[in-house]
């Protein structure tokens, strides 16, 4: 995983809110965010980087408060790494392209892979123009 931007760069390019939870891993409140209860057709792409990390395909509602996933968009989107703070064992989530924490990941999904992504709304973009199955970055800049 590359972090080649420091926090200045992110602080310039994003929301105060934003910054706390993708740069500094906070968490935002349970049913504060914009996505939780959101269920149209798309693909959640990194609000930093715009990698697309997840597709609404994927998405199911947990009934905690943020958007939840069962899958990463496509293999390796995703990266993972142990996280004990807070008294906790987990595993945080983070964009694997730019180093944006998006959450953590628990092992117990209701559906077939098991796997329940949750993603602070702040740290993901939905992109409604891409169709959920089209997981490639349309133009790159
Ligand atoms: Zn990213």
């Amino acid at each position: 995983m590359s972090k080649e931007k420091d926090d200045n760069y992110w602080r310039d390019r994003l929301t105060p809110q934003e910054f706390d939870v993708c740069r500094l891993a906070g968490t935002e409140r349970p049913f504060s965010g914009e996505y939780w209860n959101c269920f149209e057709d798309g693909i959640y792409r990194c609000r930093c980087c715009g990698e697309p990390l997840f597709s609404s395909d994927s998405k199911f509602d947990a009934g905690c408060g943020w958007p939840s996933f069962d899958a990463e968009a496509s293999p390796g989107v995703v990266a993972e790494r142990p996280d004990n703070s807070h008294g906790m064992q987990r595993t945080e989530i983070l964009c694997a392209s730019c180093g944006c924490h998006l959450g953590h990941v628990f092992p117990d999904g209701p559906t077939e892979t098991g796997l329940r992504y949750c993603v602070n709304s702040l740290s993901v973009k939905l992109d409604q123009a891409a169709g959920p199955d089209d997981h490639k970055d349309p133009a790159e800049e």
